[in-house]
């Protein structure tokens, strides 16, 4: 067992190759302070091999959670004591309820009085100023700034464990309007905090506004600013409701509401995530829902938002085959790939994944989407409707074009390989490789060098 942690070596090679493939999250499996740990298995060409063993579910960086056991492992009586003690240890100093009573008090506070330290990024007391007076400070925190925490808390951008990239405003403001469209009153909102604020500052401010929103996160940073009511301290990556069978039974509540009708799920994870798990536990967040007592629905799914890059478009419909993927390009406010430019448009990698049905999903007009008849969806400027595969292939909102030989169609920057008897990119090197690559599957280059994730 070397560095690099469990999740970056299986989240970036994947199940295909010499690598670590998840086994899932397993009843009875030990805790870190994420919660269960996920059962991992070190395989060689999708074969299993070696011992299997359980790490951390949400850090994929030995330097944020270093949890490992062997699967086989006996630990001891005063091991398991002293990990449940680190354990207690590395929880937030505050609970959610003692962190709804600072936010009481902190309101009643004169504007002058009013600190939120950006070290410990934390709203303080005056009795706590004392404590914190070497650290950076805000002064003067208004309500428009409490009921915006997704501005006042630097993004977690730590790349390996808790990358947040937070929505540009434009994606946030036609994410919303389009559930509204679609007739949602209730959105779970999981690992999307700027939507969940902007559903909650919208319904403060408006009137006839009757979208609600439930806030699952791992950030809990978050328990400062919003009830238990409006978030749950939540691991994607196991389903672990930090908050114990009290957040779990919130969460049913909020999706059984109104007989589950007229509710969503949109998630938007952090992409360097292993999509298996983010899959078991989106469904049993979907379970959860269907354990509604409803009438004469019980086949349908609950309609759900994932928002992930295109290139991971055949690993969600493995798990999800009645997704499909938008070809709406999702921006993002700090992320300096995935954000419009100044001088014409950033292409974002970033869709939505749907089990709605593509034709209700409207896209706008004025950023030159429109409505493809024959494939009955809206379809990004680029993508044109290719006769011989008869659908609009682009995945990147590039114009892509048919190759005969391949029978499909491609990047635009893509030829055909005869070597390789396949289309690449010009600059490739044919050699043979049994280890494939994790995005595309194929052989021959790794993921960084992937041409599909290749801008020109
Ligand atoms: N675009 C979204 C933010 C997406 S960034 C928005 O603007 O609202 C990914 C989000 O997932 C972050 O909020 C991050 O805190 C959260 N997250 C990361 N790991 C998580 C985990 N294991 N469980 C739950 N949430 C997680
Ligand atoms: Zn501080
Ligand atoms: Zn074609
Ligand atoms: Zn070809
Ligand atoms: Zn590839």
């Amino acid at each position: 067992w070397e560095g690099g942690g469990a999740m970056a070596a299986a989240g970036s090679e994947g199940p295909r190759s010499a690598a670590l493939a998840l086994l899932g999250p397993v009843p009875g499996a030990p805790c870190c302070p994420h919660g269960p740990a996920l059962l991992f298995v070190k395989t060689s060409q999708g074969k299993e091999e070696g011992r299997r063993f359980y790490a951390c579910s949400a850090c994929r960086d030995r330097k944020d959670c270093n949890f490992f056991q062997w699967e086989d492992e006996k630990v001891s009586e005063t091991r398991l004591a002293a990990r449940e003690a680190y354990n207690r240890n590395h929880q937030p100093p505050f609970t959610h309820r003692q962190n709804m009573d600072r936010y009481k008090n902190f309101v009643l506070l004169p504007l002058s009085k009013r600190r939120f330290c950006q070290e410990c990024q934390q709203l303080l007391l005056p009795a706590e100023w004392e404590k914190h007076s070497d650290h950076q400070f805000l002064c003067d925190i208004t309500t428009a700034q409490l009921k915006s925490p997704s501005q006042l808390l630097y993004p977690l951008e730590n790349k390996k464990t808790n990358a947040q990239y937070l929505f540009a405003d434009r994606s946030c403001q036609f994410l919303l309007n389009l559930l509204r469209d679609l007739g949602f009153r209730r959105v779970l909102s999981v690992g999307t905090p700027r939507l969940h604020e902007l559903i909650q500052s919208k319904a403060s401010q408006e009137e006839e506004f009757s979208v609600r929103s439930l806030l699952l996160d791992i950030d809990f940073r978050y328990s400062q600013f919003y009830t238990e009511d409006e978030f749950c301290h939540y691991n994607m990556f196991n389903h672990h409701f930090f908050g114990g069978e009290a957040a779990c039974e919130t969460c049913r509540k909020f999706l059984c509401e109104e007989n589950g009708e007229r509710v969503i799920m949109v998630t938007d994870p952090p992409f360097g995530g292993l999509v298996e798990a983010l899959a078991s536990s989106f469904k049993k967040l979907m379970a959860m829902w269907r354990e509604t007592e409803k009438e004469g629905h019980d086949t349908k799914e609950m309609p759900m938002f994932w928002i992930f890059p295109y290139f991971f478009e055949s690993r969600i419909l493995e798990f999800f085959p009645s997704f499909s993927m938008m070809d709406y390009q999702v921006d993002y406010d700090n992320h300096a790939l995935y954000k419009h430019g100044k001088t014409g448009r950033r292409q974002s990698p970033v869709r939505i994944f749907t089990n709605l049905t593509p034709s209700m999903i409207v896209l706008p007009e004025e950023e030159g989407y429109r409505f493809c008849a024959v494939c009955q969806r809206y379809v990004s400027s680029g993508n044109q409707h290719c006769e011989i595969c008869n659908s609009c292939t682009s995945k990147d909102g590039r114009r892509w074009k048919h190759c005969v030989l391949c029978k499909k169609c491609v990047k635009p920057s893509w030829f055909h390989c005869n070597n390789c008897n396949c289309c690449t990119l010009q600059e490739h090197s044919c050699e043979k490789s049994d280890v494939g690559c994790f995005v595309c599957g194929k052989a021959g280059h790794k993921r960084s060098a992937c041409p599909s994730l290749s801008h020109p």
